[in-house]
């Protein structure tokens, strides 16, 4: 899995130095592949490229744009295997979670995008005025680790479909399955300049591609310390631009929920791919009085979910991603020692798994909502259970966050969940164990972001409003 070349204007282009960056294996602690360490100069003519791709893209019809995409869902579906082994050597997310939702997902969302742009409304009759949807242009997109492909797909494939064109950087820790896409989209013969791959540090190739004066549009999905200078800089720039950030997700037992089933399915999702999710509901919202029971509870669903060599089948939960990431990890789970949370499981190194980026995942109880686990993003499998005295308690501590990404909602009856789910300040909520929805969009609330993903709704941000008045 070694590349020496970026990807832009229908061919794979020698990178302008011939630095490189090592893709290590998070399980092995191996080199298991390469990518080029790109440059401004790489990205000034991956954006010339996709200009001059925008040209034509833009005028191609919507049912063509559709039938690429299809093309390209198509080629990757042929890829399933090895994207997938890449993003469990990448991330250490166990082989068979990778398989369906690391890689089938997204594939098929590439797809799904193709039957969003030919239903989409393109133009209306407002009055006098016929108001157009136009392609917005060159998109900068700029994506993170945790679930690589799709954070790419949930970019490309709606600005696509709008008719932009893409300049692509994916994260240093888990470029291959973009090189992979790359080669998909060569292998279908993609037009020329529609998608653009330069791999690189964020703060030389991201920041060059959010600063080039030919990119119209940047949507970036990764950190809010990162976030923020993607935002000043496009700003400055006065360039739309679409965040994605981080969250610290809540989930609200209320006290006629039936607990067993609840707290499962809380630990289930605040523990998907090792905690590295940003959507994970890492606060457990419960009433005091039943504080100690779902502490059992949740321990009890815990030690079901097996730790150990993303490729073993019998794995759950595989090593975090990075040496720099456990030991992030590692630091805040001493911080909930220190401040006096009760720690329930896990709460270290594994002593079994002495290679891999491991952390036991780990449960704290009696968590205050003023402590620092309960206020930070942690990024690996730490949930804190939190006791509250009401539902308006409950309530209140959800939405104390300067995040509001996403959450969860169990009560006894439906009515009341979502009464509950209207209350909170996020851009998501699962009421009663409901399920992911394709559908529907995602994004942030507050510090978690700017604009929506994912579903119909997501072409939006990719369009830029004409009005003609007749
Ligand atoms: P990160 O911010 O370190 O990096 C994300 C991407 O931004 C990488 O490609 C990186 O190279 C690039 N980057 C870094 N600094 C940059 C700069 N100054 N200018 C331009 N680009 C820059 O984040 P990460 O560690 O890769 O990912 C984890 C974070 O992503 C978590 O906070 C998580 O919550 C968030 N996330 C959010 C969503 C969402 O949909 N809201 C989804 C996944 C991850």
């Amino acid at each position: 899995m070694v590349h020496d070349s970026h990807y832009y204007d229908g061919a794979w282009q020698a990178s302008t130095v011939s630095d490189a960056i090592d893709v290590i294996s998070s399980a092995t602690e191996q080199v298991v592949g390469r990518v080029p360490r790109g440059t401004a100069e790489d990205v000034d003519r991956a954006v010339k490229a996709a200009r001059r791709g925008f040209e034509a893209w833009s005028q191609v019809s919507v049912e063509e744009r559709a039938q690429w995409l299809e093309k390209l869902a198509a080629a990757m579906k042929t890829r399933v295997p090895q994207v997938a082994e890449a993003i469990s050597h990448e991330v250490g997310t166990a082989l068979s979670y990778s398989t369906k939702v690391q890689v089938e997902f997204p594939v098929m969302m590439i797809g799904l995008n193709g039957r969003f742009i030919r239903s989409a409304k393109l133009e209306d009759e407002l009055g006098h005025s016929l108001v157009i949807k136009e392609p917005i242009g060159v998109v900068g997109c700029i994506t993170p680790w945790n679930y690589p492909l799709h954070q790419v797909v949930c970019k490309m494939a709606p600005a696509l479909a709008a008719g932009c064109t893409v300049v692509l950087k994916p994260a240093e820790l888990a470029p291959l399955s973009a090189f992979m896409l790359a080669e998909a989209a060569h292998e279908v013969s993609l037009p020329a300049g529609v998608l653009n791959i330069v791999s690189g540090p964020g703060r030389v190739v991201g920041e060059a591609i959010v600063g080039h004066p030919d990119v119209d549009m940047v949507s970036f999905t990764g950190s809010l310390a990162a976030g923020r200078r993607v935002g000043a800089l496009a700003g400055d720039g006065i360039k739309k631009v679409c965040l994605e950030l981080g969250g610290k997700s809540a989930f609200i037992v209320l006290d006629d929920a039936p607990f067993e089933k609840a707290v499962a399915a809380g630990v289930n999702n605040c523990m998907q791919n090792s905690g590295q999710t940003c959507s994970a509901w890492t606060r457990m919202l419960v009433p005091r009085a039943r504080h100690d029971e779902v502490a059992e509870l949740a321990a009890a669903q815990l030690a079901k979910l097996t730790l150990g060599d993303p490729f073993d089948p019998a794995t759950r939960l595989g090593p975090l991603a990075s040496a720099a990431q456990r030991d992030t990890v590692l630091d805040y789970i001493e911080t909930g020692k220190r401040e006096g949370a009760t720690l329930v499981a896990g709460g270290g190194r594994p002593a079994h798994l002495g290679t891999g980026y491991f952390v036991e995942p780990t449960i704290f109880a009696d968590v205050a909502p003023g402590m620092t686990i309960a206020r930070e993003e942690i990024f690996g499998p730490v949930l804190s259970i939190v006791p509250c005295d009401t539902e308006a308690d409950a309530v209140r501590i959800a939405n104390d966050s300067i995040y509001g990404l996403a959450g969860g909602v169990w009560a006894g009856t439906k009515e009341r969940a979502m009464e509950v789910a209207r209350r909170m300040r996020t851009g998501q909520v699962d009421i009663n164990g409901g399920r992911f929805n394709i559908l529907a969009p995602f994004g942030g609330y507050k510090k978690s972001g700017i604009g929506r993903e994912i579903g119909p709704l997501a072409l939006e941000e990719f369009f830029q409003l004409k009005a003609i008045q007749q």
